[in-house]
């Protein structure tokens, strides 16, 4: 117990730390070229939040949520997802006021109770952009398109964009009700999950993974049919607004996603090389939850990357990640007054951002050597009495072998001008 981390948690280091801290720059420039700004919401919220704002009948809020009572007895839970704190964080702070629309991103840890497998965590992380305060369909477009920009950068291949519309309120009713239908006559061929997921609400059976249910959701009626005329305008333009910045699609009408709030355009981008797992991102338009959690209504687009799925994708098409050695100089020392000079000289070298390494263990002079050579440093050299004495020093190129006598007195001098030009 001691020595093992929870099932379905993950230590991030290593290569896989590196890997990681490159995705998020990529994300980070990304956000700023769309000018979406960062915000960093608590990782647990009140769990009323959830059962409001992801819906009381999906499977995060019925399986999957870690909720426990705090020390007076309040009901929280850790976040499952981002949205309904952003829309939350939005609303308590009177962010109406803004220039409309508020565009946000986040990156952090999500936490769902679920059977852990490839790409599947308890403790899992998430990439996502909310866009707040439109109803226009280039709202919906411009965070698919957020997506997309993000798969290129990474260049990641073989990811397929599948959208759907839901249509308004309306239209869901509508649907609803020829769905029900349609499920009704077939509920003895559905799993048990299924049996209870159409009492509550009928469209979360069109999610199932069971291949039993599958056959019968194949034939379902398809929402696309019920849209009304203002949801048909509206998904069209989203799709000629995508066809004319050149990102490709396919219209799959069984995307209904996971979470209730999901109003108009829904989407998933979808990889084939890394299993069943292959969902990298999902979302769509959210015109209901602003006011589902107590603000004015509001329109809304947004989505969510998994991080770590990126990663398998990523790891899939590029072989393992490597983890990078750079160190501008190693400089080792014998003795006490050599110890003393060249931990000074490599602090003061660090303020001129010069990478800067000494010895820290006490190893031998040989051994300092070995390891200069494994840390990648460019340059090395090495401070005894003597070099401190005569102010004299052997500086080595680490690459070509090549050495040079210099004055230890302006090693900071020397290696600044190496180092930066
Ligand atoms: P799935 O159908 O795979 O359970 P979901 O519909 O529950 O996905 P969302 O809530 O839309 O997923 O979350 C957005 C993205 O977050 C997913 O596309 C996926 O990349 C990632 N994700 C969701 N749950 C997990 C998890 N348990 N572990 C790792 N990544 C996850
Ligand atoms: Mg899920």
């Amino acid at each position: 117990m001691l020595t093992e981390a929870p099932k379905g948690t993950k230590d991030i280091y290593g290569s896989y730390m590196e890997e990681w801290q490159r995705v998020e720059q990529v994300m980070r420039e990304l956000c700023s070229d769309f000018g979406i700004k960062e915000i960093r919401i608590p990782i647990f919220e009140h769990t009323e939040l959830y059962l409001r704002g992801v819906g009381e009948t999906t499977d995060i809020v019925q399986k999957e949520m870690y909720t426990f009572k705090d020390k007076a007895d309040r009901s929280i839970t850790l976040r499952p997802e981002g949205t309904a704190g952003v829309a939350r964080s939005f609303i308590e702070h009177g962010m109406y006021n803004n220039p409309q629309p508020t565009r946000r991103f986040y990156i952090g840890p999500m936490f769902r109770y679920e059977n852990t497998q490839k790409g599947r965590q308890r403790q899992f992380h998430q990439f996502g952009v909310e866009m707040l305060g439109s109803y226009s369909p280039a709202l919906d477009a411009e965070a698919i398109s957020v997506v997309a920009e993000l798969l290129k950068r990474l260049g990641i291949k073989d990811v397929e964009l599948r959208i759907n519309s839901l249509g308004c309120n309306e239209c869901r009713q509508r649907y609803n009700t020829a769905l029900k239908e349609y499920i009704g006559s077939n509920i003895d061929k559905l799993c048990d999950d299924c049996k209870s997921r159409f009492d509550k609400n009928p469209l979360r059976v069109l999610d199932c993974k069971e291949e039993s249910c599958q056959r019968i959701i194949a034939e379902a009626p398809v929402v696309l049919d019920y849209l009304d005329d203002e949801c048909k305008e509206h998904f069209e333009t989203v799709k000629a607004i995508l066809d004319d910045m050149g990102i490709k699609y396919t219209v799959d009408e069984k995307i209904v996603r996971g979470l209730d709030y999901y109003t108009r355009t829904v989407f998933e981008f979808v990889a084939n090389g890394i299993g069943a797992q292959g969902t990298v991102c999902g979302g769509g338009r959210y015109d209901n939850l602003i006011a589902e959690c107590g603000g004015q209504p509001m329109g809304c687009a947004g989505f969510a990357v998994g991080i770590e799925r990126l990663l398998l994708m990523l790891e899939a098409q590029n072989g393992e990640f490597k983890e990078t050695n750079e160190m501008d100089i190693y400089i080792g020392s014998i003795g006490k007054e050599g110890l003393v000079k060249s931990q000074g000289i490599a602090y003061r070298m660090r303020s001129e951002g010069i990478r800067a390494e000494g010895d820290s263990v006490g190893r031998s002079v040989k051994a300092q050597m070995k390891y200069a050579n494994k840390i990648g440093a460019k340059y090395s050299v090495i401070l005894g009495d003597n070099e401190i004495a005569e102010d004299t020093a052997n500086l080595k190129n680490m690459e070509t072998g090549e050495q040079e006598q210099i004055k230890v007195s302006e090693l900071v001098e020397i290696m600044k001008k190496k180092i930066n030009g």
